[in-house]
């Protein structure tokens, strides 16, 4: 019989008919016959079906060491993410992003964003170890976790079940959304500088188009990333003040150039990892969710929507879907004086 939710997981050679599974809230242990269980063709290892997680440990536990070959600085492939987010590294996200930190500083800044906008269903396209997604439940909304790193995924489940919630988790790449995502919602939320993984500008395109897909007629993307440009133009000065909280750890750019953002993760075990990623510049980005057909696209700086900062870490685009079929271009030039966010 099914309690609240299973894990169940699959060792190498395993068929899908004889997994073992846990139930995460009673903690029974047995074999199981998944007769519910829905293997995803597009996601032969984690999906939940009606709160079934399915993970394949063997395949969890293979990645344990990052590898960007023999020149990690020429390492600028889309796909790459999957094997950067290994599990020691998953593990240690909770001491890079301090949980109470980041709800400090953060406050209820996306919670107003998504209420003013009368958002209700959200889908957290980067839930990576669910920060957001609980927090959101917490506040709420409705929500679904997706991620393409079944790591991440497994993360984010464990963390909402410690706060007392089941997340509902689809593992999806960006790209290929709306092949494993069949609903429609008000908000699609893309945080944590997680956009700035994709590589080549069709990728970016495609997976904007995928998020504008998913959203009803009047939706709105909320899509952040570090401040590239001035890292880019002032040789790295843009420190990591609102979104690594953890003390103990430091993230910093190891190497920058207009293809590649290469950050390094030190632990206070000495423990160091690496993430290659694009920086975008703040313009690009805009410029391309214009493109994809969002039509009004407006720009914060760090969480602030009234001050002018001049150096500030994160922007944070909010770009509706809602048409504006009759207005006139020159109308669609922001008004307000508040030059941090401005409106395509
Ligand atoms: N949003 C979280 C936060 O703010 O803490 C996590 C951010 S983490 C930096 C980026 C996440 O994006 C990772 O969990 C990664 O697996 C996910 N990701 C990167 N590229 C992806 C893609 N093409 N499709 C789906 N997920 C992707």
């Amino acid at each position: 019989m099914l309690c609240r939710i299973w894990s169940i997981w699959m060792d190498s050679g395993q068929s899908h008919e004889s997994v073992k599974g846990a139930c995460y809230s009673c903690e029974l242990f047995s074999g199981w016959s998944p007769a519910q269980a829905i293997q995803s063709p597009s996601s032969p290892w984690i999906e939940i079906t009606r709160g079934i997680v399915i993970t394949n440990a063997s395949s969890r536990k293979a990645e344990l060491q990052q590898d960007f070959g023999t020149d990690p600085v020429e390492m600028r492939d889309t796909d790459h993410y999957q094997k950067e987010y290994v599990h020691r590294f998953v593990d240690k996200w909770d001491e890079l992003i301090n949980w109470d930190a980041r709800y400090a500083s953060e406050g209820d800044f996306f919670i107003r964003l998504l209420k003013e906008r009368g958002a209700k269903r959200i889908l957290d396209v980067a839930a990576g170890i669910g920060f957001h997604s609980v927090r959101l439940v917490e506040a709420g909304f409705e929500v679904c976790s997706v991620d393409g790193s079944a790591e991440m995924l497994a993360k984010a489940f464990d963390n909402g079940r410690r706060r007392g919630h089941i997340l509902r988790t689809i593992q999806a790449d960006w790209r290929w959304l709306n092949r494993d995502v069949h609903a429609s919602y008000d908000a699609v939320i893309c945080l944590g500088n997680s956009f700035t993984h994709l590589f080549s500008e069709s990728d970016r395109r495609k997976a904007l188009a995928e998020f504008y897909a998913v959203l009803k007629h009047d939706g709105c993307l909320i899509l952040d990333q570090r401040n590239y440009d001035a890292m880019l133009d002032n040789e790295f000065s843009t420190q990591h003040k609102f979104y690594y909280c953890g003390k103990q750890v430091s993230a910093e750019p190891e190497h920058m150039d207009e293809g590649l953002a290469r950050f390094r993760y030190t632990f206070p075990d000495d423990s160091v990892y690496h993430l290659n990623m694009f920086p975008l510049r703040r313009d690009y980005t805009r410029r391309l969710m214009q493109e994809v057909g969002f039509q009004k696209i407006s720009t914060y700086a760090d969480f602030e929507e009234d001050t002018r900062q001049d150096d500030p870490d994160f922007f944070i685009h909010v770009a509706e879907k809602k048409y504006l079929a009759s207005e006139d271009d020159t109308l669609n030039v922001s008004e307000t004086t508040n030059l941090d966010k401005e409106t395509v």
